[in-house]
């Protein structure tokens, strides 16, 4: 694809909603392969025990790999850990392995609990455009530690019914962190997926968006598509697994925009390579 402006310095996004399902994983790992794609240097954070993110990357993850965990519990390196996702240039995961799902736990006796994440980038020397973060659905110590990692939070939200329940506590632990760990951190982008268009009830939340969210949507919004589904079993993203696709494509278009966003470029939908 074309190239994009690339950021001055690494972008550290916080893929968080507590709600299971709304397409957080299928949103870091097709945004990060698109914005490799793109020409950037990414890393993707895997940061749910369940290890999707790592899965559809096509990452091996089983329980002898060196992971988050590592980084987060025994204080290894990031550098340790990151492995080059196969098939896609400039694109590195930090895998997570089951070992995760005890974090959440071993972490609360640790010193500087909320801010190991943030020790392990700040200490990461390779040169990277964007970290995108994965979370669990849940908002307990490993999502904080993203929260106190990142300087950006992307929030994907299912236009379904109750989109927006439960995103008032999720912007409560956004101000709470921000006001005590984090200055820096801010909600940068809302992205409306499993979009269907052709139903009132896609149409009406996403209208409740916008009302509520204002420029933070992005006017790209990703449609509900069997290709984007099927990827991960094969350990690929939409991007490489089918890129002509309508879900491929909007994904791309939604990393142009992000990017764009980030070196204060208005996006032009006219430009666009697929309606917005
Ligand atoms: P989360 O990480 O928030 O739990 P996932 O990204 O795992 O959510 O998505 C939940 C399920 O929905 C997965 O099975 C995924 O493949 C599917 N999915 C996500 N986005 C889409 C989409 N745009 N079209 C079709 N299926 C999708
Ligand atoms: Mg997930």
């Amino acid at each position: 694809g074309e190239g994009l402006p690339r950021p001055e310095q690494t972008r550290v996004i916080v893929v968080a909603n507590q709600k299971g399902g709304v397409g957080k994983t299928t949103t870091t790992v097709n945004l990060a392969a698109s914005l490799a794609l793109h020409g950037s240097r990414v890393l993707v954070i895997d940061l749910d025990p369940q290890g999707n993110a790592s899965t559809a990357l096509g990452i091996d993850h089983h329980a002898e790999v060196p992971s988050i965990y590592d980084v987060l519990v025994e204080s290894k390196p990031l550098a340790e850990v990151v492995q080059p996702v196969p098939d896609v240039e400039g694109l590195f995961c930090a895998p997570a392995t089951i070992d995760l799902a005890g974090a959440e736990i071993e972490l609360v006796s640790l010193v500087a609990r909320e801010s190991r994440l943030q020790r392990a980038i700040q200490a990461y020397e390779q040169p990277l455009d964007y970290i995108l973060i994965d979370c669990p659905p849940s908002l307990g110590l490993l999502t904080v530690n993203a929260l106190v990692a990142g300087q950006e939070v992307l929030i994907p939200i299912q236009c379904e019914y109750y989109a927006l329940e439960g995103l008032g506590q999720l912007l409560r632990n956004v101000d709470l962190v921000r006001g005590h760990l984090n200055p820096a951190l801010h909600v940068s982008t809302i992205l409306l997926t499993m979009y269907d268009g052709r139903t009132r009830l896609a149409s009406q939340v996403a209208e409740e968006v916008r009302s509520h969210f204002g420029d933070e949507v992005l006017r790209t919004s990703i449609p509900r598509s069997v290709r984007i589904s099927e990827a991960p079993s094969y350990g690929q993203t939409v991007l490489t697994y089918d890129p002509g696709s309508s879900g491929a494509l909007s994904y791309f278009e939604a990393a142009r925009e992000i990017a764009l966003k980030g070196v204060g470029v208005s996006y032009d939908p006219m430009r666009a390579h697929i309606g917005a």
